[in-house]
């Protein structure tokens, strides 16, 4: 809030310097009209300035100090579409979907089951889902396979459990979660990944399972227009011991090549939970969320520089990966249960729910 002033004020003077500089090259005419011309063009400079604001800064929930017994948030991915851009068919299954997975993660956390639990059964169900980019549905690489990332932190001990470039393990977030609970490793790929996941008695099927003729147009779309996807998953959760977890499991990006890793198996980048500070899911251009080790760093910026989460969110998705070209959001919940669902894209599919209060499933802005 206080960087929103800050900015409001920057502005503000920026737009009077505008004025000077305006003035100095003024043509001839009255004095009059130059004083209407720079308040119509002060205002107009500040109009767009408010609603940019009011558009990025977007879906900061606090509770004040009350903090509340459990706090659930998930998505379904980030990305540039509109309303116009989903049939209604299509809306009302996105809607039904998340309300599922979110009832999962409540029915955990009102229990009193651990957050790490929670987000693990939350993100396997979106995983066997075909309408999200994680599990069934993952979209293509460029050769035209699945190639699946996934991992889960713990925020209480730290821990954490990651596998990359995965094509047969049906639910790479539990596999993730077996990294972490069963190898001295954070992150497991390919083959050695699967390899793993067998030893540890998880489901192995064949490639053809994640296919979906969704995935596969997408593609074939693509290979002609490169363009990129989305519908990765996440969830992030605070339980009722106080605990925080946070996961992410996704297919990539579309079309991607020569075994390109995304942001969302690597923990710090995609991935982040410290009992200390907060717990991060993220989603959108990979390269960028790595590159701002984003989910650490809204994590950092608490811990050292004390802002709040919402700052903290702003900062990294409204500033450093938006002034760089990059695009996507995240969602997370802090060691207070505040939560904070920012992205700078037009829409991202995203569920919440603050014990005591009403859930909430969003698609657009
Ligand atoms: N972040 C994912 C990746 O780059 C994709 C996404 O979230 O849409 O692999």
């Amino acid at each position: 809030m206080l960087n929103k002033y800050r900015d409001c004020f920057a502005t503000l003077a920026m737009t009077l310097n505008s004025n000077v500089i305006a003035r100095a090259f003024r043509p001839k005419q009255s004095k009059n009209l130059y004083q209407i011309n720079n308040a119509l063009f002060s205002f107009v400079l500040l109009t767009i300035f408010i609603c940019n604001q009011s558009c990025l800064a977007q879906n900061i929930f606090n509770n004040g100090n009350k903090r509340p017994e459990y706090v659930i948030v998930l998505h379904g991915g980030a990305g540039n579409f509109a309303q116009s851009d989903i049939t209604a068919e299509n809306e009302k299954q996105y809607y039904d979907l998340l309300g599922q997975a979110l009832n999962i993660g409540i029915q955990i956390l009102d229990s009193g089951v651990a957050a790490m639990d929670a987000v693990e059964q939350v993100i396997i169900f979106m995983e066997d889902s075909p309408v999200f980019n994680a599990g069934k549905g993952a979209v293509f690489t460029h050769d035209g396979r699945n190639e699946l990332d996934a991992s889960i932190m713990d925020g209480r001990t730290l821990k954490a459990g990651a596998v990359a470039a995965v094509g047969n393990i049906k639910n790479p977030i539990k596999a993730a979660r077996k990294v972490m609970d069963a190898s001295p490793h954070v992150l497991l790929t390919g083959e050695g990944a699967s390899e793993f996941a067998k030893a540890q008695g998880l489901e192995i099927v064949d490639s053809s399972y994640f296919y979906t003729k969704k995935s596969w147009d997408a593609l074939q779309k693509i290979l002609q227009k490169e363009k990129e996807g989305g519908g990765t998953v996440g969830c992030v959760a605070f339980d009722k011991a106080g605990n925080l977890a946070a996961g992410t499991s996704t297919g990539g990006m579309t079309n991607k090549k020569y075994g390109r890793i995304g942001d969302s198996p690597i923990i710090g980048a995609g991935t982040y939970a410290n009992n200390n500070t907060c717990a991060v899911s993220c989603t959108g251009y990979g390269e960028y969320f790595i590159r701002y080790i984003a989910a650490y760093d809204i994590s950092a910026m608490m811990e050292y520089a004390h802002l709040n989460l919402a700052e903290a969110a702003d900062s990294v998705i409204n500033k450093k990966i938006k002034n760089a070209g990059g695009y996507g959001g995240i969602i997370a919940v802090d060691k207070n249960g505040n939560i904070s669902i920012t992205f700078n894209t037009t829409g991202m599919f995203r569920a919440y729910k603050i014990a005591g209060q009403e859930q909430k499933i969003l698609l657009y802005k």
